[in-house]
């Protein structure tokens, strides 16, 4: 069986981003408008030593009445198929209500989950990552998903233990 990989943050964060770069598509929809991406979607992750299945979510925690509650459900859906979940953070943005929030989720999960802190382009990537260790959900993974940069090895470590 290949491994699930949920990618899961707030609005904007960079999920569709990493997924295309994942998934080797333009599938995913990518744009600067927050909650753009409703449906869950699924591709097959390249890029590392082993197939894994990766699934693309529209955000949770988002304000907007009336996309809010359908994609928190598919993020949920996306949560309990998932083997792992990457919880992605906005380096340039910084720690948000909204991560803190979905902090708590993460921990109510009984898998393995990730914190991911994207856009570290052009950012010292240890400062970029230092306040989200205040998340307290263990080793954090700074990477660039326009770019690519550091998503190998986040990958490697993700999917060690499958
Ligand atoms: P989603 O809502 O979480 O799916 O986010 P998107 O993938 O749609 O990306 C939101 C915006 O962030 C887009 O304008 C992306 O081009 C931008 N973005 C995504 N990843 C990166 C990154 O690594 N660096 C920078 N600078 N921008 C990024
Ligand atoms: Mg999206």
């Amino acid at each position: 069986m290949k491994p699930v990989l949920a990618l899961v943050g707030r609005p904007n964060v960079g999920k569709s981003t990493l997924f295309n770069r994942l998934t080797r598509t333009r599938d995913a929809l990518v744009a600067d408008m927050p909650g753009l991406t409703r449906d869950r979607k699924y591709g097959l992750g390249r890029g590392a030593d082993r197939p894994y299945v990766v699934i693309d979510t529209g955000g949770i925690g988002e304000g907007l009445e009336g996309v809010a509650e359908p994609t928190t459900e598919q993020a949920r859906l996306a949560l309990a198929e998932a083997d792992a979940v990457l919880f992605l953070v906005d380096g340039r943005a910084g720690l948000t209500v909204a991560d803190q929030q979905l902090a708590q989720l993460m921990r109510t999960l009984n898998k393995p989950v990730h914190l991911v802190v994207n856009k570290t382009d052009g950012l010292d990537e240890d400062s970029a990552m230092a306040e989200f260790y205040a998340l307290g959900l263990g080793e954090v993974h700074a990477i660039a998903a326009v770019h690519g940069r550091g998503v190998r090895r986040m990958l490697e470590n993700v999917l060690a233990p499958f």
